[in-house]
């Protein structure tokens, strides 16, 4: 059975009538940057974020980007942020001529190491981005207690946990700034490009709110040096339509996740390859962006390739979508080799070898869904079938 990784057409296709009525609307009104819809997106954004104040920006790469210019990060300065992430996380920093310091993760949770930050930080710190990998929060409060003694902004990258929470409390208000992204293949996605900034700190929604208009204000009078980071009217009512539906849609992977979990527990570290699932703390929701696996050598393992890859052409043989997110660890790209020599990472080098993501989009069938483990659960215990492993 052919299943797709993700299928966004699913997701659009019962609320067709109402995104198109948004269109219309917007077409009709003549304003398409910023203004009325972008407003009212805001504030509905702002409630399910738990934030004071929203900023729709074009991207969560912007959004990110924007954060770290208010809060002044620039030439000089150090940002202590994981390996195992997306680029933007670590590219925003660099764009600001500022140093990105990466720090390795934790075994279960794909998430920061707090303890790592603590070794990291030297007089030039000024900021530290964890990220909310897969859509389970980092481990915050450790995090929260390091920057408060050294006294740190924290800019939470909220990209793939937007309406997430970590004890109780939402992701993205946490620290200084949370950055969202909307890109179409988040729990929240645009039909395009757009982002959000969230925070709780008035002067600094202020100030972000200016640097997103080239600091300008009223118009064509210029405090600061900002750029144009403004979300489109058309995205902002687009989103609107399909904001209502974020619950129902984390819901709908959540239950997936543990059907995964259900499905694949009886193949958890045994047969051929080592399987794990992800793990799902309990003080903190998981919304699941990516259900990530990890298949690593068991003791009869043998051959060139490894079971990651080996299990990725049994999925693709098979018709069954899958990706690696993330095949390299930031500090081992090509471009941050002008930083010098990196310390190695171990844990996410290892993760970036292991993972793969299967699908989990809401609108998942449940036999789509069977026929996904089925394929796990035979490579586990069986193997690749055109490699001699020893059996
Ligand atoms: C997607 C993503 C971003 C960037 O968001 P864009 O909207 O694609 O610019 C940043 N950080 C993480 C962790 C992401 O997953």
């Amino acid at each position: 059975m052919n299943v797709p990784l993700l299928d966004l057409r699913r997701q659009n296709e019962p609320i067709r009538d109402e995104l198109l009525d948004a269109f219309r609307r917007v077409l009709d009104s003549g304003q398409f940057i910023l203004g009325k819809e972008v407003e009212q997106f805001e504030s509905a954004a702002a409630a399910v974020a738990g934030a004071r104040f929203a900023i729709g920006v074009t991207s969560g790469t912007d959004a990110l980007l924007l954060a770290l210019m208010a809060l002044g990060i620039g030439p000089g300065d150090e940002v202590i942020c994981p390996s195992f992430t997306f680029f933007a996380t670590a590219g925003s920093v660099s764009r600001l001529g500022a140093r990105p310091v990466f720090v390795d993760s934790l075994d279960d949770t794909f998430n920061l190491d707090p303890a790592g930050v603590e070794r990291l930080i030297t007089p030039r710190t000024r900021a530290i981005i964890p990220v909310h990998l897969f859509g389970q929060a980092a481990n915050m409060d450790e995090i929260s207690e390091i920057a408060a003694r050294h006294r740190l902004s924290v800019v939470e990258d909220v990209a793939q946990a937007f309406g997430a929470a970590y004890r109780g409390r939402p992701l993205g208000t946490l620290g200084d700034f949370g950055t969202v992204s909307f890109f179409p293949t988040k729990n929240l996605g645009a039909l395009g490009e757009a982002g959000l900034l969230v925070t709780n700190d008035a002067a600094l929604a202020e100030k972000a709110r200016l640097l997103r208009n080239h600091g300008a204000h009223p118009k064509y009078y210029h405090k600061m040096i900002g750029g144009n980071f403004r979300l489109d009217a058309l995205h902002a009512a687009l989103l609107g339509v399909k904001l209502p539906h974020l619950c129902r849609y984390t819901e709908l992977r959540q239950q997936h996740a543990c059907q995964y979990d259900r499905e694949l527990r009886r193949f958890d570290g045994k047969g051929a390859v080592e399987l794990r699932l992800p793990a799902m703390l309990e003080d903190r929701t998981h919304i699941v962006n990516q259900y990530t696996i990890r298949v690593g050598p068991g003791p009869r393992w043998q051959g060139p390739e490894s079971p990651r890859d080996a299990l990725r052409r049994h999925l693709t043989a098979r018709g069954i979508g899958s990706e690696i997110y993330y095949p390299v660890p930031l500090h081992a790209q090509k471009c941050f080799r002008d930083l010098g020599p990196q310390p190695p990472l171990p844990i996410c080098e290892r993760m970036a070898a292991e993972v793969v993501s299967l699908p989990v989009f809401p609108e998942l069938t449940a036999e789509e869904q069977a026929s996904v483990s089925e394929a796990v659960g035979e490579f586990v215990e069986e193997g690749p079938a055109t490699l001699e492993i020893g059996r």
